[in-house]
C-alpha cells in the first residue's frame, strides 16, 4: 500500500521526462491509444517469477525491460527474496548507472533506467520472526537462507530500510488524521527546489546525483556528526558506498527540514534507515 503511493508524493513529471517515458513505452509496444503520452510517473511491480530479459531488457529484437519501463518512476519488487537471486543481481549495474546496455551480436543498445527501487520482504519465511502477535516457526538456517537471497551488494544500494509491524484491523480507524499525498508532495517539491538551486551550475539537480568529488563540499558534517557516523561505520561494518549514501540521505533530510547545514539529528536519522545492515549483515 505504501509503495503504490510513492509516485503520488514524487514531483510531477516534467515534459522532458514525460517524453522519455513515452518513447520507452512506445518501443516496448506498451502505449495504448487512450494513453498516448505518459504523464504520471510509472509504477511497475513485476511478479517474482519474472525472467531476466523481462526485468532488464533484451531478446532477439532488444526490448526495454521493467527497469526501463519504470524510468522516472518506481520499480517495486514485492517479496524480494522470492525473486531469482541471479536476476536480482542484474539490478546492480542499472541501479548505479541509471541506464542499461544490452549487447547483441554486432552492436549494443542502451536504454535509460533511472527508477526508484522499492522492495518489500518478510523477516523470515513464515513472516512472524520478531512478531508479538504470533510465534515464528522457522528454523534458524531457514531464516538465514531466506535473508541471504538478498545479497549485501544489492542491499548496499538501498538507502532506506524501514521495519513495519503488522497492523491490527481494529486499529485502522478511518477517523485517525492522516497526511494526504498532496501535502507531502509540497514538502518534496520544496526540498527538490533547494537541490535544484544548489546544483544547477553543475547540470544535475538532486542529492542522489551528487558526484563523490562534491560530497565534501555539500555534505559537511560537524564533529559530533562525524563521530556518530564513524562509530556506525565501524560497528555495523558498513561499506564505503553505504557511507556516502548515508551522507546524501542526511543532506536530503536536512533539505526537507529546510536547513542549509546538516545537523547531528539528520545524520542520526539517516543511520537509523540502515537497519538491515545492522540486523542481518552487520557485525
Ligand atoms: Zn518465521
Amino acid at each position: 500500500m505504501i509503495a503504490k503511493r510513492i509516485p503520488t508524493i514524487l514531483p510531477e513529471m516534467t515534459f522532458e521526462e514525460s517524453l522519455e517515458s513515452t518513447k520507452i513505452h512506445s518501443i516496448a509496444g506498451k502505449l495504448s491509444s487512450d494513453m498516448p503520452l505518459i504523464r504520471t510517473r510509472p509504477f511497475r511491480n513485476p511478479h517474482h517469477t519474472i525472467s531476466p530479459i523481462s526485468l532488464i531488457g533484451g531478446g532477439r529484437n532488444p526490448k526495454p525491460g521493467e527497469i526501463s519501463l519504470s524510468h522516472h518512476g518506481v520499480l517495486f519488487l514485492d517479496e524480494l527474496p522470492e525473486f531469482n537471486k541471479n536476476t536480482l543481481e542484474m539490478l546492480r549495474i542499472p541501479l548505479e548507472d541509471k541506464k542499461i546496455s544490452i549487447s547483441r551480436v554486432n552492436s549494443s543498445i542502451t536504454y535509460p533506467s533511472n527508477f526508484m527501487f522499492v522492495a518489500s520482504m518478510n523477516p523470515c519465511p513464515c513472516g512472524y520472526y520478531g512478531s508479538t502477535e504470533k510465534a515464528c516457526n522457522c528454523r534458524e538456517e531457514q531464516i538465514k537462507r531466506y535473508l541471504n537471497k538478498v545479497s549485501g551488494p544489492l542491499l548496499d544500494r538501498i538507502d532506506l530500510h524501514i521495519e513495519v509491524n503488522s497492523v491490527k484491523f481494529d486499529t485502522l480507524n478511518p477517523e485517525t488524521p492522516s497526511i494526504d499525498s498532496e501535502t507531502i508532495r509540497k514538502r518534496v517539491n520544496l526540498a527538490r527546489n533547494i537541490q535544484y538551486e544548489r546544483y544547477k551550475e553543475y547540470g544535475f539537480f538532486t542529492n542522489a546525483e551528487l558526484p563523490p568529488k562534491l560530497i565534501p563540499k555539500y555534505c559537511k558534517l560537524n564533529d559530533k556528526s562525524k563521530e556518530i557516523l564513524n562509530s556506525a561505520f565501524n560497528n555495523f561494518g558498513l561499506s564505503a558506498r553505504a557511507y556516502t549514501r548515508i551522507l546524501k540521505v542526511a543532506r536530503t533530510i536536512a533539505d526537507l527540514d529546510g536547513n542549509s547545514n546538516i545537523l547531528t539529528k539528520h545524520v542520526a536519522e539517516a543511520i537509523l534507515y540502515r537497519s538491515l545492515d545492522r540486523k542481518y549483515w552487520g557485525e
